[in-house]
């Protein structure tokens, strides 16, 4: 049977390797694609297809976020509107109020904004700048590499009884 010393021990091993999104972004690197809200559609097309990514982020002359555009948004309103609407500026068809998150913030709970939203990417913003951004493909990655430390941890914690 556990002691429950050592369980104590163990599991605080585990929150000390607990990933967050500073360490996606120590993995992944911080560059982020952005563009300015005045650019037309056909533009960011040619860019998510060019960059092979699914969102850029909308900045504006501060840097500062103003909107986010992903390959949704474009199919949605070349959908409705036609090959036309690829001449509107991107700032007609961005989703406008974003979901960020910050650094400190855990991959559980991004999982947990990116499913109850229905999106995909999250920026990340610190003091009001944008720092990274983080995909769903990030963040599964990230889920399975720390399944796998856990069950390294406990099948150690196993073997040395
Ligand atoms: P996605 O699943 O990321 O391709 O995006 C689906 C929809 O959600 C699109 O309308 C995006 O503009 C919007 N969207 C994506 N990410 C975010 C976010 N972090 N905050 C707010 N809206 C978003």
């Amino acid at each position: 049977m556990m002691s429950q010393g050592k369980w104590d021990e163990s599991s605080r091993a585990l929150e000390e390797t607990s990933m967050n999104v500073a360490t996606i972004l120590k993995l992944k690197g911080r560059d982020v694609l952005t563009a300015r809200p005045d650019i037309p559609l056909m533009e960011i097309a040619a860019l998510l297809g060019s960059h092979r990514i699914g969102c850029i982020v909308v900045v504006d002359e501060e840097g500062k976020v103003a909107g986010i555009v992903s390959e949704r948004d474009i199919v949605r309103v070349v959908g409705s509107e036609g090959p036309e609407a690829l001449k509107e500026p991107v700032e007609t068809c961005m989703t406008k109020t974003v979901v960020a998150c910050r650094e400190s913030d855990t991959i559980d709970r991004l999982m947990s904004e990116m499913t109850s939203h229905r999106f995909r990417h999250m920026p990340v913003v610190e003091r009001g700048r944008l720092v990274g951004l983080v995909s769903i493909g990030d963040v599964v990655k990230m889920r399975i590499a720390e399944t796998e430390m856990e069950a390294a941890a406990m099948r150690q914690y196993i073997a040395t009884g």
